[in-house]
């Protein structure tokens, strides 16, 4: 099969490597990429959401998953859905949300893969009632690095299962999956706004709204300070009931080509901030489409033209319960103290902890950041700073978003990284599937 040399990142920006891609259209012409001994390291690759080096392998084979892209069956009456592992939660939306149905946990954009999100065990707005979209996959059918093509599930092949959920693309590729959808009664949501004067506040009425609302977060103002710090508004959604189960198609704004220098300002940030803190009204209630509740940033084309060494990278932790409150006002302290203005940074509760071995999620509050790169090496020294408050806190890394944590970091924050190594070992024992991000995490070999 014929290769394109690219230079290509993920939606970071954040690093940029060339590397050999290939775009197979059947199951047939993975198995003989796999096998033709082309080159030494493969790795999948979906919509290159992710924001670090998860889907790139520099120097070596990458293989787009999008044209893998067809539904397979779907079951009415158990609302169960078997696609390829190409096709996008754009797409499932599409086919099902005009039957009321829709995804049981969706990310923050729809231009994901099925193969990417499983890889990442994504998260939503309703992780604190939902848990990760591998609570919803029933099976999953992978091509193992030995040419086998096996299924596993909770039941059958369990420890398969649990790795490659999560596994960031190291078990092999994910051929297809079955995933069950949730019925809705339309494609809008009702939502509550609610505003926090602090984090204290932000913390307290998440968890107070947690058992009410499906859907929560909360957009903090990073640059607030003192009492204000932590100050947010709060998002809290409910699928609407008696509403059509379609939207009317938008026109999308377009990110100019580079991000202007007044955006990285942080007087222009912060006066952003202020003007979105005060345009929620406290109490007050809307009924939006899905797009706008779930993809706000899918309406922005080219959104990640902001991202980059001239712009921001994305930085996504994970607190425990007991050590949230320290751990975040830390990290706040930290980037107002160094001038790394974010625009609005997004906190969420999380709940149960899934069984992937390597799956971000776990109990506590989340924080997702931008931070400005401005700063060179130093940049670097202030991400690693901020790395250790993470793990003195027993915080976690989210891996979708990471492209520079050490592997004694990583080894630190996901214990069960020895379990997997193991699996990883016995199935791959040649390290067939290896990316940017296993090498650098020593999760595989050059
Ligand atoms: C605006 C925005 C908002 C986001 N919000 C959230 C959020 O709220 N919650 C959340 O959890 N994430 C969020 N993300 C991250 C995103 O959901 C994940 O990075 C997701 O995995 C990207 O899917 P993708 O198809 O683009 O996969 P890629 O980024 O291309 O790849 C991700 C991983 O999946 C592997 N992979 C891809 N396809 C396959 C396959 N067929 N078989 C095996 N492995 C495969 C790759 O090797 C890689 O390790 C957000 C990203 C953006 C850009």
């Amino acid at each position: 099969m014929r290769s394109i040399k690219s230079t290509i990142g993920g939606w970071g920006n954040y690093p940029k490597e060339e590397a050999f891609l290939y775009r197979p259209e059947k199951k047939q012409e993975v198995a003989d990429l796999l096998t033709s001994g082309e080159l030494e390291h493969w790795i999948s690759r979906g919509l290159g959401r992710s924001y670090g080096d998860t889907a790139l392998n520099r120097n070596q084979g990458v293989i787009l998953q999008t044209r893998l892209n067809r539904f397979l069956s779907f079951d009415p009456e158990s609302r169960v859905v078997e696609c390829e592992g190409g096709v996008t939660f754009e797409e499932i939306i599409d086919v099902f949300l005009p039957r009321g149905l829709f995804l049981p946990v969706t990310p923050g954009t729809k231009y994901v893969t099925v193969g990417g999100a499983i890889a990442n065990d994504v998260h939503g707005k309703n992780h604190h009632v939902d848990g990760v979209i591998s609570d919803h996959v029933l099976e999953m059918t992978l091509f193992l690095p030995s040419g086998e093509v096996r299924t596993c599930s909770r039941e059958a092949d369990a420890d398969l299962f649990w790795a490659t959920v999560g596994g960031i693309g190291l078990t092999g590729v994910i051929l297809s999956a079955k995933i069950r959808l949730i019925p809705v009664d339309s494609a809008y949501i009702d939502v509550d706004y609610q505003k926090a004067a602090n984090l204290e506040e932000a913390l307290d009425k998440l968890a107070a709204t947690n058992d009410q609302y499906p859907y929560s977060v909360a957009w903090i103002d990073c640059l607030a300070t003192g009492n204000a710090m932590g100050r947010s508004v709060l998002m809290l959604g409910k699928h609407a009931e008696g509403k059509p189960l379609a939207i009317k198609a938008k026109r999308k704004l377009t990110m100019p080509f580079h991000l202007p220098s007044f955006a990285l300002n942080p007087l222009s940030i912060s006066a952003f901030n202020a003007l979105y803190y005060g345009k929620f009204k406290d109490g007050s209630q809307v009924t939006v489409d899905y797009d706008s509740f779930f993809y706000p940033l899918d309406a922005i084309h080219h959104w990640n033209r902001m991202y980059g060494t001239k712009g921001f990278i994305q930085y996504q932790m994970v607190f425990p319960p007991e050590t949230s409150r320290e751990g975040l006002t830390k990290i706040l302290q930290m980037l107002s103290e160094a001038k790394k203005s974010s625009f609005l940074a997004v906190l969420k509760s999380f709940g149960a902890k899934g069984n992937g071995w390597l799956s971000f999620p776990r109990p506590g509050y989340t924080l997702a950041l931008d931070i400005p790169v401005r700063g060179g090496r130093s940049f670097v020294h202030f991400i690693k700073q901020l790395d250790e408050v993470v793990l003195h806190y027993g915080g976690v890394l989210y891996l979708a978003k990471d492209a520079l944590m050490s592997p004694d970091t990583f080894r630190q924050m996901y214990p069960e990284w020895e379990k997997f190594k193991q699996l990883k070992d016995t199935i791959d024992p040649n390290h067939l599937f290896s990316s940017s991000m296993s090498r650098r995490l020593e999760l595989t070999e050059d």
